[in-house]
């Protein structure tokens, strides 16, 4: 993304101050999604991380967070012509589950990723809206690892630098689109 192009999408996540609990700044993405020409681009250079310098497909599935992953990583999935996976909260998924644990800012949380979601050797690409501390990331690399794939990269709008949630991806490469 050009520097004049991350100016015009930074412009379109807005702060929420103290939101959903007071000291938290809320990236809010719903205007930059009710702009097609924003969205759009995003779209796309999400899922450039998903081809190789040859413009090459280099991934086997997209995997989404719930829930704002789900918006981004769906339509990266079809720019990529690859299969999209949702992973989901604790008990949302029907059939069978791989389940992961991990550390919220106030105690823990669970996510699960049915276990024929991905096969075993697939590259995935893990998409979201927002790394903060990594714990989602992280847990999300851990199911793909459950399932005997392995995860390709992690595409995200907008890292929060200061938290350092790239440390929870280990290996794994992290394109940020923007950083704060
Ligand atoms: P974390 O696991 O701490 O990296 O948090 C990442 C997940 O929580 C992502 O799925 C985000 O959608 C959400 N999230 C965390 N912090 C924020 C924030 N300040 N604004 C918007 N979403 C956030």
């Amino acid at each position: 993304v050009r520097d004049s192009a991350v100016d015009a999408l930074t412009r379109l996540v807005r702060d929420i101050p103290d939101f959903p609990e007071p000291g938290i700044v809320f990236k809010d993405i719903t205007p930059l999604l009710a702009d097609a020409a924003g969205f759009g681009a995003v779209v796309r250079a999400l899922a450039a991380t998903g081809r190789d310098d040859r413009g090459e497909v280099v991934v086997d599935k997209v995997v989404g967070m719930e829930a704002r992953g789900f918006i981004l990583a769906a339509p990266v999935a079809l720019a990529l012509g690859v299969g999209f996976a949702p992973v989901r909260k604790a008990g949302k998924l029907p059939h069978d589950t791989h389940q992961v644990d991990y550390a919220l800012e106030y105690g823990e949380a669970v996510l699960e990723l049915h276990r024929d979601a991905v096969a075993a050797g697939d590259r995935v690409l893990l998409v979201d809206d927002v790394l903060a501390t990594g714990g989602t990331a992280g847990a999300t690399c851990e199911l793909v690892r459950r399932c005997g794939a392995e995860p390709a990269g992690f595409a995200v709008l907008m890292e929060l630098g200061f938290l350092g949630g790239r440390s929870a991806l280990g290996d794994v490469p992290v394109s940020s689109l923007l950083t704060v």
